[in-house]
């Protein structure tokens, strides 16, 4: 069971500037959440804590029952998907996708298995020795969606990731990255300034406004009111 929550987070950055301003929230074990609002927000701040990669200036992320401020991100079983992939370009797909398990000295045959069954889910199987640079758009993300999945973790952050995708493919991939975490059944956290993705996505949608959530419910509950 993998539930996350947020109690009462704040950020205030080392200039002072307070970004985030006491934030609650609840995620069920396997909900997908979108984050959104206006640039600026605070957003991407936010993800950044539950991931460890930003301090919590105030209050506490536990995931799974387990206070995690204190912990690296490896500690976290998270894994981040994002915006600009971050995947290395002398790297093969397979490489690409096993980086990370390597790092951690996990056994070969483990690796292999993991990285095959990504890529059958993904359908990058014909796929595996090519580089990024012989990759479509798509492709590249899926391969980035990969090395999160490989990972097996509890939750998955993601951050914008489908922005830099023209805008069909981006309709495409979110029907696709959709129907993997439903699949796989793993809690989603998704930061996005697309209101129809997060409305098509989410199972919750919490809409911020200057480091304040404004708005926590479904798509119905926060776009149907008059
Ligand atoms: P969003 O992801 O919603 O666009 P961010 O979380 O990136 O918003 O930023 C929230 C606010 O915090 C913005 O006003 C931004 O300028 C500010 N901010 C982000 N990083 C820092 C930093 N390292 N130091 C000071 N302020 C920051
Ligand atoms: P390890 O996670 O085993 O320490 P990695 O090379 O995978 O080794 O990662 C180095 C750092 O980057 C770690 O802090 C790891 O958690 C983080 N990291 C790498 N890939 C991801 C990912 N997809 N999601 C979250 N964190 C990641």
């Amino acid at each position: 069971m993998a539930e996350v929550t947020l109690k009462s987070i704040e950020k205030t950055y080392p200039n002072g500037f307070k970004a985030i301003h006491g934030i609650d929230i609840d995620i069920d074990d396997g909900e997908f959440i979108a984050l959104v609002g206006p640039s600026g927000c605070g957003k991407s701040t936010l993800l950044r804590m539950v991931a460890g990669l930003e301090s919590i200036t105030g209050g506490a992320v536990s995931i799974s029952g387990r206070e995690v401020n204190g912990l690296e991100p490896a500690d976290r079983d998270i894994a981040m998907v994002f915006q600009n992939y971050a995947l290395y370009p002398h790297m093969t797909v397979f490489n690409n996708m096993a980086y990370g398990l390597k790092n951690r000295r996990m056994a070969k045959d483990e690796i292999d298995s993991r990285v095959r069954k990504a890529a059958d889910i993904l359908e990058l199987a014909p796929l595996l020795e090519r580089r990024p640079q012989q990759l479509s758009g798509g492709q590249r993300q899926r391969v980035a969606m990969g090395r999160a999945i490989v990972r097996e973790p509890s939750v998955f952050l993601f951050d914008e990731p489908l922005s830099n995708l023209d805008a069909k493919l981006r309709v495409q991939m979110r029907v696709e990255v959709k129907k993997l975490q439903r699949q796989l059944g793993t809690t989603s956290l998704y930061v996005t300034h697309d209101q129809v993705e997060a409305m098509t996505m989410a199972d919750r949608l919490v809409v911020m406004n200057a480091g304040v959530a404004e708005q926590i419910g479904t798509p119905i509950e926060v776009y149907d009111r008059p």
